[in-house]
């Protein structure tokens, strides 16, 4: 499989080289060249499966040729040993046609171990047969870091360095980060917000010796491995409802429009879906979109669902060279302009494709309480604050009855639980083996938000291990 970029100007790339790439020479994010496409029997035949076999089934032909199927299937089986559910992504019922699939079972109790859990092994083999090494520097207001450090650890060819804003993640995200005590990894709390942060990851990356000095890598959702792993579970739960013999709706927490990419891509490759469910929190420049076709940047603010306070989705972009008949001329102008003004209007046409699959509905703080509450009681079970957008958004945007709708639930509810027991009155508690989590010895330093001290910092360090 090769694989381009959005915005048509950077090489063609093999799958190996766009996992370690990460974000394409041009700016653009690349893509596969083509769907791979699965048929109704070939899905059919994936029902029952272990979540593993089907994930190795999905992902092989996106791979195709850069690693070879014992290895993959070794890589795949090993990610998911490290959930602590069987059935990995299990399904529960809440109502007669709504469904919620789990993706908190992984180690760090978000969905975005699915991905990192896959990325981290995939660098392993590539460098191993490389000889090469990696230095990951990465921001995080939260989930992202401590899926990418759980994913990394101890492994000999990668050196992480992850910045977060000092004090404004919640403890459990920072104790998460910060109490793993392997060697290569590395948590530097900035003086200064999240943007400081993901500004001095850019201008890492921006700084081309620097860059390649270290060799940097990208863990960010802008990785074309961590959407093709997430592609699955979208297979997984439509199988166990009845796809592909008949169609299924998702609804999503969206922020980045990385895991909501990912149903657009399981929709390409053959997936009945009947429609994409975007839910988002105040920060609703998506759902602005969808309801006027303009792209219209605002400024961030901050959210009872924090993983969701992002005002550019990146993977937006992946989405656009589509529906622009993968015109890679006019994303980069689009793109350029939208950097520029901060504002982008789509043509009528190109709004009327979205809108053939896309839906997309907002929730304030208090909405978000509102829904926790109710679906407590509703159901008695206890939701995390951005599963709440999207099961909000399932009901705004609902299809025909006979549609059954999966909403995802992208993290456990003690990851947020402040939140939680605003609404319901109710503390939820860590899983046992993270019960004793707070109390861990935690190792992080402290750097001020400049550029110079962070990169003398990190050139230290990993060219010492
Ligand atoms: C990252 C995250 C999201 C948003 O996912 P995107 O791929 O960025 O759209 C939603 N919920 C949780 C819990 C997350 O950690």
């Amino acid at each position: 499989m090769r694989y381009v970029s959005t915005r048509g100007a950077a090489p063609v790339l093999e799958f190996e080289d766009v996992v370690l790439a990460g974000l394409a020479r041009d700016g653009g994010l690349y893509v596969p060249e083509e769907w791979p496409q699965f048929s109704a029997d070939q899905l059919r035949a994936m029902r029952g499966l272990p979540y593993a076999d089907i994930a190795f089934q999905i992902m092989q032909p996106f791979v195709d040729g850069a690693i070879d199927g014992a290895a993959l299937k070794t890589l795949i089986d090993e990610s998911y040993d490290s959930f602590s559910h069987d059935a990995v992504a299990p399904l529960r019922q809440l109502d007669d046609n709504l469904f919620l699939v789990e993706l908190f079972h992984g180690p760090t109790l978000a969905f975005k171990d699915f991905a990192l859990q896959v990325l981290g092994r995939l660098f392993d083999y590539i460098l191993a047969r490389r000889g090469e090494r990696i230095t990951i520097v990465g921001a995080t207001s939260g989930d992202t870091g401590s899926a990418a450090i759980e994913a990394c650890r101890g492994r000999e060819a990668i050196e992480v360095f992850i910045l977060h804003p000092k004090g404004r993640v919640s403890d459990i995200q920072r104790c998460q980060m910060t109490t793993v005590s392997e060697e290569n990894i590395h948590n530097i709390a900035i003086d200064g917000t999240f943007d400081d942060c993901q500004d001095l990851v850019k201008e890492m990356f921006n700084d081309e010796e620097f860059r390649s000095q270290q060799n940097l890598s990208a863990v960010n959702s802008i990785n074309w491995a961590r959407i093709m792993a997430q592609v699955v579970y979208y297979v997984s739960s439509g199988l166990s409802l009845g796809a592909p013999d008949r169609s299924i709706a998702y609804a999503v927490p969206t922020g980045n429009f990385g895991d909501i990419f990912a149903g657009y891509v399981a929709s390409r490759i053959g997936l009945p879906i009947e429609r994409l469910i975007i839910g988002t929190n105040t920060n609703d420049i998506l759902t602005r979109f969808m309801e006027t076709g303009t792209m219209d940047a605002k400024e961030v603010v901050p959210s009872l669902s924090p993983a969701m306070d992002i005002q550019v989705s990146s993977n937006f972009e992946r989405l656009l060279f589509d529906l622009y008949g993968r015109n890679g001329r006019v994303i980069s102008q689009a793109m350029t302009a939208f950097r520029e003004s901060g504002t982008m209007t789509v043509t009528g046409d190109v709004l009327d494709k979205a809108r053939e699959l896309f839906f997309a509905a907002r929730l304030d703080d208090a909405g978000i309480k509102a829904q926790i509450a109710a679906t407590y009681e509703n159901s008695g079970m206890i939701v995390d604050p951005h599963t709440a957008t999207g099961l909000y958004a399932a009901t705004v945007c609902s299809p025909d009855p006979s549609v059954p709708v999966v909403a995802l639930s992208t993290a456990h509810p003690a990851k947020f639980p402040d939140a939680v027991e605003a609404a319901i009155g109710v503390r939820p508690s860590l899983p046992t083996n993270l019960a004793d989590l707070l109390e861990r010895p935690e190792r992080l330093d402290t750097l001020p938000n400049d550029l110079a001290t962070v990169q003398t910092f990190v050139s230290d360090r990993a060219n010492n291990t």
